[in-house]
């Protein structure tokens, strides 16, 4: 029995033949390639899809929304404004307190709550009158000093993130869902509305004064902090990107042009499509079985909602191949989503040498057991080669912006050029905002690398609106 036993051992591990799996990996490897040359080509296939965005509407994959925010914040900003941000897995309500000239944010106090996914694909009145309800109950614990002088209505600025065609600045429809969300019946409404409606339902007297997308939040709450901010990306369960924009330009608008010369624009990056994309069969699978199949390709590539969902694919595709799990294809591999990009992140992130971290995830997450150091630094390999390819393209993307406003070359000595970067993504994942800024630095070239800089800008979107509701205050 002994040697019946050894025998068995003897041809399990000898049943992965890791010389297939290499070669079948480097084939999924090649297809992901992002070399120096093709970012160059995808960022300027970016640029030229901004420049069809801005000169009509539905010219391009690209949406280039108008923000309605021709004002940048000043300092002057003054008064309690609230915020309420919607649109990844939790959302937020803020107030802040802003002190004018120098005063800059005097306080600031916030609720989170994470919405019940039932509520993401219900029905449109729920959700508002959650996310009501908790606005509601975050208010009634204003303190004495931040109660206003009678007569003045409270003001929100309203983050909303996903795809709307503004009316003006404090209203929109809703174009699309992403990220998850999914309810029919608000599409084409302003949301704005309904969200009064439900503040209405709930007794609660507050005027929406902004509405905004969280990039155009972050691009206002960094440039509150630094001038030379001239875009705001997210990184997080999406991906999108704002910038500021010469009014003059956008041939699409019909209106009078701004004092400033300026309008903040939402790209809606997550759109962006191109052959030049290193889509794989997994990406399309995923695209296929997902909410918004064909919609949103980038962020599919780029943001966090997706990353871990694509190892998986990639596991569960070796692993239907090769014993790298052991002789049955593990049940829980074959659940979608079940592997999360924070939890690839701890993957990815494991330096031991036993890749101890990577064991226990596997066995936490998957279900998987004893595997073998191997296995695990198979599985490191494969985290390594989804957020690399996702990083990439995401300096890819900040790049298309950089040289679409003209800050790939210097004029001036001292221009500086600042991305005000926000989201789950970029802040805790380490490798990958690494190989961002890495990547960036690779693109701009010796000249120009130290005249672009990346700043996290932490929970600007909040600040950001508030400063939107403020700067665009009748009070
Ligand atoms: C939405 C954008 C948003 C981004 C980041 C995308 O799915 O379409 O409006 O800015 O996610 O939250
Ligand atoms: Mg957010």
């Amino acid at each position: 029995a002994c040697v019946v036993a050894v025998l068995i051992i003897r041809k399990r591990s000898k049943g992965i033949k890791w010389g297939k799996v290499k070669e079948m990996f480097a084939e999924i490897q090649s297809k992901c390639a992002l070399p120096t040359e093709k970012l160059k080509q995808i960022a300027s296939a970016m640029e030229t899809e901004m420049h069809a965005g801005l000169a009509s509407d539905g010219g391009s994959k690209l949406k280039m929304l108008l923000s309605y925010v021709d004002k940048l914040p000043t300092g002057d900003e003054k008064g309690l404004f609230y915020a309420l941000d919607l649109g990844g897995t939790n959302f937020r309500v803020l107030r802040v307190q802003l002190g004018g000239k120098k005063g800059r944010v005097v306080d600031q106090d916030h609720l989170e709550v994470s919405i019940p996914p039932h509520l993401m694909i219900g029905a449109c009145q729920d959700l508002f009158d959650f996310i009501a309800e908790a606005l509601s109950r975050f208010a009634a614990l204003e303190s004495e000093e931040h109660k206003l002088p009678e007569g003045k209505q409270r003001e929100l600025g309203f983050t909303f993130s996903f795809p709307v065609k503004q009316l003006s600045l404090s209203s929109g429809t809703l174009i699309k869902w992403t990220k998850g969300f999914s309810i029919e019946e608000a599409i084409g409404k302003d949301v704005v509305a309904e969200l009064t409606k439900a503040m209405e339902r709930q007794g609660l007297d507050m005027k929406v004064t902004a509405l905004v997308n969280d990039t155009v939040g972050t691009l206002v709450g960094g440039r509150y902090d630094d001038s030379d901010v001239m875009a705001g990306v997210i990184l997080g369960t999406g991906s999108n990107a704002a910038y500021v924009e010469r009014a003059s330009t956008i041939s699409k608008w019909h209106g009078d042009l701004p004092q400033s010369g300026e309008m903040v624009i939402n790209m809606e990056w997550g759109n962006f499509k191109s052959p030049l994309l290193p889509i794989t069969e997994f990406d399309e699978a995923m695209d296929f079985e997902s909410l918004n199949p064909g919609e949103q390709i980038f962020e599919k590539l780029v943001s966090g909602m997706y990353l871990g969902e694509v190892v998986r694919r990639v596991l569960l595709k070796v692993a239907q191949e090769y014993p790298i799990f052991g002789d049955i294809v593990p049940p829980k591999l074959e659940t979608p989503f079940i592997l999360r990009t924070p939890q690839m992140s701890k993957i990815h992130h494991d330096s031991s040498p036993d890749l101890k971290d990577v064991g226990t995830k596997l066995k936490e997450v998957l279900g998987i057991h004893n595997t073998s150091l191997k296995t695990r630094k198979f599985v490191v390999d494969v985290c390594d080669m989804v957020a690399k390819r996702a990083a990439r393209l995401a300096a890819a993307g900040i790049y298309g912006i950089i040289k679409k406003i003209g800050r790939d070359t210097k004029s001036d000595p001292k221009q500086r050029t600042v991305i005000a970067i926000d989201g789950g993504l970029f802040e805790h994942y380490t490798i990958f905002s690494k190989c961002l800024d890495d990547t960036l630095k690779e693109l701009l070239g010796e000249e120009m690398k130290n005249s672009v800089v990346i700043t996290h800008s932490n929970d600007g979107s909040g600040v950001g609106a508030a400063l939107i509701a403020a700067s665009h205050s009748d009070n």
